[in-house]
């Protein structure tokens, strides 16, 4: 940390990286006026002179590690991302991380660190509805918020944030849940876990989940990671998709089901059949919020499918994903959907 002179008193502050992926917040439009834009174009030295604010607070280091829209994320990216975080993170010189993101896969990417990056120091992912060039875009203040919270020491041991829109959310629990609103994340099981308003940090809750410094995945240890599928539930199904998904190589299958994570009866056919065949079935649900019962109305003991907790079906993906680089054991994975 290195030393600054604040209103008489000598303080450290905090060096805090600024990664930068891309998103709307590195999206710029020829009209302050016009929804439409193009994301990742703009640099992070130009997201970082933009708020030069930021540097009262903390110590800024910025690196490009791609600038693409977060729809276009992939597994290389994710692997060189976390890999890039664990290697800085290891720096006795690096105080906290902040990720600047897209919003559309922010909660995915949140979630991937979240269980693969051991470290007790904060990091952090933000991103804006409202692109660099448009009028009130919330990309300023979303990053200066976002580096107040990865320079706060009541950020450490509390696992991969999200800062959007003047709220902290755990990466477990946050999702997208707006196409175009401003308030578009929230965590819809547990709550926000507090608020940052104009860099004034407050903590009201913590996870009780496994996380970072406590998780059984390591980045060091993941090279590539395996086909997962999401399969979505609706009335009149057909198990079309799910067969071209085994297939196709899929290792394991979430079912978007319907209510408390059913399916047709056809696609509940092909879900055993796919178990039959090695591959991980989970039952999760497409409501958006709720724990997923097991042998309720389905019985997965009998079938020999999983289900997600209350982890949301993209989420179940990456753990999915991730658990699948350690074991292929039900049991093992079964666990870990308790325990993450
Ligand atoms: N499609 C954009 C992205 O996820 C949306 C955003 O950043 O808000 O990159």
């Amino acid at each position: 940390m290195a030393l600054a002179l604040t209103s008489g008193l000598l303080l450290a502050k905090p060096n805090i990286v600024i990664l930068a992926t891309g998103g709307t917040i590195a999206g710029s439009s020829e009209s302050s006026t016009n929804s439409s834009y193009a994301a990742g174009v703009v640099g992070v030295d130009r997201l970082i002179a933009a708020v030069p604010e930021i540097k009262d607070i903390a110590n800024i280091k910025g690196k490009q590690v791609s600038n693409i829209g977060s729809q276009d994320m992939n597994d290389a990216i994710w692997l060189k991302l976390a890999k890039e975080v664990d290697t800085l993170l290891k720096q006795k010189d690096v105080d906290g991380i902040v990720i600047t993101h897209g919003t559309d896969t922010m909660e995915e990417t949140a979630y991937f660190l979240d269980l693969v990056v051991h470290t007790k120091k904060p990091i952090v992912l933000v991103g804006a509805m409202r692109n660099a060039s448009s009028m009130s875009s919330d990309g300023a203040l979303n990053l200066y918020n976002a580096v107040s919270v990865a320079a706060n020491k009541q950020s450490y041991k509390k696992g991969v944030l999200v800062v959007m829109n003047d709220e902290i959310h755990a990466a477990r629990e946050a999702t997208k849940t707006d196409t175009t609103s401003l308030n578009t994340f929230a965590s819809p099981n547990a709550g926000k876990l507090g608020t940052v308003y104009y860099g004034k940090v407050n903590y009201y809750m913590q996870s009780l989940r496994k996380h970072t410094y406590e998780s059984d995945f390591n980045i060091e240890d993941i090279k590539t990671l395996p086909r997962v599928d999401i399969i979505y539930a609706h009335p009149n199904d057909t198990s079309d998709l799910l067969e071209t998904a085994v297939k196709n190589g899929s290792k394991a299958i979430v079912l978007a089901g319907m209510g408390d994570g059913n399916a047709y009866p056809s696609v509940l056919k092909a879900m055993a059949e796919a178990v039959k065949k090695g591959v991980i079935v989970v039952r999760g649900s497409r409501t958006g919020s709720g724990y997923v019962v097991r042998n309720e109305e389905v019985n997965d003991d009998k079938y020999g499918f999983l289900t997600s907790d209350n982890l949301n079906v993209q989420k179940a993906r990456v753990l999915l994903q991730v658990a699948l680089t350690k074991t292929s054991d039900k049991e093992k994975i079964k666990e870990y959907f308790n325990e993450y």
